[in-house]
């Protein structure tokens, strides 16, 4: 193309792609902005690379790529210093390459439904700026000798026109007439935005005009605004780096820097650094978890050689380890795709696997470097690692081995540990071993003590997904039990071959089966008489794990409605061998004996937290009536 003034026609076959493109990417016309700056990127590191190769022998110079916004003009200019085009370069890049690009995704896209995220994952390039302009013009400088400088320009139709013209600098300036129905990108804000969320860790110098600051000059008293150029980017992320040459306080500076918003300090990290077979490099942090799981506003942010693709990592990490924060940057994960053809990538399968094998890596490095912090770190990371174990297999075959355990004395255990140290006295009869936990150690109080006393340990497990870890252990570990400590009278929690002797004649313990039967609702409560140690209280009432399990189950959702509808039943239990049984059996007046079994059985549901309503009022009024 050597004519100094050209008028062509784009070669389409879809009649007019612009109005589609508009169309189609509506909500993420944002991306523009990540388009074409990051086109600005690709021209300076051609020709940096031209210059190493020895192809371009001149002087590189700066090379800080420039957004000028200017709103009486209504445009914004992305100016960048890189290798330029000539004129047949821009028919060939322009008008047929990044043309038919365009063209292939509208086609392919254009009787589907927009997928968020799709749309955002590259493909479509340059003419993503047509999405906010009505015009376009390029005018470019190509770094070869002699060449002569040209202005392209299309108004959104498939007509375009190639002019030469008058620049000095080599590289390339394009123009963006913004359109009526996009003035929002006139905004200096808008843009300062756009600029934060897709190119703040973009390779090469972004300027976006000037920012005023306050400086201090040496000897002067006040400080002093100046302008100085607004740089956009850093363009060298630590997690570009090597490990090796980075501090804590790199890692701490590089968290602050990608969420400045937020002021939790982060518990650790991991940096990967992969280049085969595929590459990945990015740092991940561990957030101090709560128990309950909330919104996640620092997520993990994805990046493709730097250039910022999309802050959900969903398909790419297993789901645990979205609860992490940080940056994951990988040319070798598919963009516009969508999320259910990720999963099936295998490069996006190595990669999950990989870094979920980083993570149990360093989770057992801290363990076994520091046993002391790693329990102290554990208490904030539980919830994720309990995530891990229910969710991913291989995740579980290696943390299992140093995942702690609390009991209700505050000492944790390895799930090893704890088996050894509870074995001989919580192994049943039928050699099964009993694992005894509270989900709630204050209001179970009086049954962890009376666990204690029989030299039992009780473990804490409190979050909400403790069934699911439970059913997870129990199903890996033979012959393992977990029995929540209110589920059942001691001495059937875990079933010894002793036999206890009753106190109680067979009429005596008659009697007291039907005084109780007539003090309590007997649908909910089911009564039963029987030896128990005489340390043990002389009521215990309790609710059976598998009832409870299957009602847990119905609320947590799953096909267990059925158990959901039912009601609340409980095991009443009465110590035939407690001297408080005995004494009330003594009583000859009925009616202070009768007084005396309600005030057992309301200081048994007080301890359950089951005294309610008109019956904790009557129980107070009574105990009141005696003081
Ligand atoms: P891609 O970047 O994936 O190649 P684009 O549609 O973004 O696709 O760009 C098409 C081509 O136009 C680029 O490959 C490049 O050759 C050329 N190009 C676009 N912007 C510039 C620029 N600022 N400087 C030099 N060449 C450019
Ligand atoms: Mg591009």
């Amino acid at each position: 193309m050597s004519t100094t003034n050209t008028t062509g026609k784009i070669n389409v076959q879809t009649d007019n792609i612009f109005p589609i493109i508009k169309k189609f990417l509506y909500s993420d016309n944002e991306i523009f902005v990540r388009e074409l700056v990051s086109n600005a990127v690709d021209a300076t590191k051609k020709l940096k690379a031209l210059g190493s190769m020895g192809e371009f022998k001149g002087e590189i110079g700066e090379t800080r790529i420039e957004i000028e916004l200017n709103k009486d003009a209504k445009t914004l200019t992305i100016k960048d210093r890189g290798l330029g085009m000539t004129a047949e370069e821009v028919d060939k890049y322009i008008n047929q390459i990044a043309f038919s690009g365009a063209e292939e995704f509208v086609q392919k896209y254009k009787d589907k439904a927009p997928e968020t995220n799709l749309i955002g994952h590259f493909g479509l390039g340059f003419y993503s700026g047509f999405m906010v302009a009505s015009k376009v013009e390029i005018e470019t400088l190509s770094f070869r000798d002699g060449a002569k400088a040209v202005r392209w320009e299309c108004d959104g139709s498939p007509n375009f026109t190639i002019s030469e013209i008058e620049k000095a600098e080599r590289g390339t300036n394009i123009i963006l007439h913004i359109a009526d129905d996009s003035l929002e990108f006139l905004e200096q804000s808008k843009i300062q935005q756009l600029l934060d969320k897709y190119c703040k860790f973009l390779p090469v110098e972004i300027q976006f005009g000037i920012k005023k600051e306050y400086v201090k000059a040496e000897g002067e008293e006040e400080s002093k605004e100046v302008e100085v150029a607004n740089i956009i980017n850093n363009p060298e992320p630590a997690w570009t780096k090597k490990p090796a040459d980075l501090k804590d306080e790199d890692y701490a500076n590089f968290y602050r820097e990608l969420y400045p918003m937020n002021f939790d300090e982060p518990l650790f990290n991991i940096h990967l650094n992969v280049d085969y077979p595929f590459n990945l490099t990015g740092i991940l942090y561990f957030p101090k978890l709560k128990k309950t799981p909330e919104i996640q506003k620092n997520k993990i942010q994805l990046y493709s050689n730097q250039v910022f693709v999309s802050d959900n990592v969903e398909g790419i990490v297993p789901d645990f380890l979205m609860l992490l924060q940080g940056v994951l940057d990988s040319p070798d994960i598919p963009l516009n795709v969508s999320r259910s053809y990720l999963q099936s990538d295998n490069n996006v399968k190595k990669i999950s696997n990989h870094i979920t094998k980083k993570v149990a890596d360093k989770l057992e490095e801290i363990f076994k470097k520091d046993r002391v912090e790693f329990e102290r770190t554990f208490e904030d990371i539980k919830v994720f690692i309990e995530y891990g174990m229910i969710s991913e297999e291989k995740f579980y075959d290696k943390v299992s081995k140093f995942a702690l355990y609390k009991t209700t004395e505050n000492v944790s255990y390895t799930f090893d540990e704890l088996v050894e140290k509870i074995k001989p006295a919580q192994t049943d009869k039928d050699d099964k071993l009993v694992i005894l936990y509270t989900n709630n150690a204050n209001e179970q109080y009086s049954y962890i003590q009376s666990a204690k006393a029989h030299g039992y340990e009780t473990i804490v497990l409190d979050s909400q997904l403790t069934p699911h870890l439970i059913q997870n252990l129990e199903g890996k570990n033979d012959k393992t039990q977990f029995v929540r400590v209110d589920s059942d009278t001691i001495d059937n929690l875990i079933k010894k071959s002793i036999e206890l002797v009753d106190k109680l004649t067979d009429t005596e313990r008659e009697d007291v089966k039907k005084l109780t039967e007539e003090l309590v609702n007997v649908t909910t409560f089911k009564v039963e008489v029987k030896p128990m140690h005489t340390t043990d209280a002389p009521i215990v009432i309790t609710q059976s794990e598998f009832m409870r399990r299957m009602k847990e189950a119905s609320v947590m959702g799953g096909g267990m409605s059925f158990y959901g509808s039912m009601p609340d039943n409980y095991n009443l239990v009465v110590n035939a061998n407690n001297s408080v049984i005995e004494k009330i059996l003594k009583e000859g007046d009925p009616s202070t004996r009768k007084e005396m079994m309600q005030n057992a059985i309301d200081l048994a549901k007080l301890t359950q937290n089951l005294l309610k309503g008109e019956e904790l009022s009557q129980f107070v009024n009574r105990t009141l009536s005696k003081i």
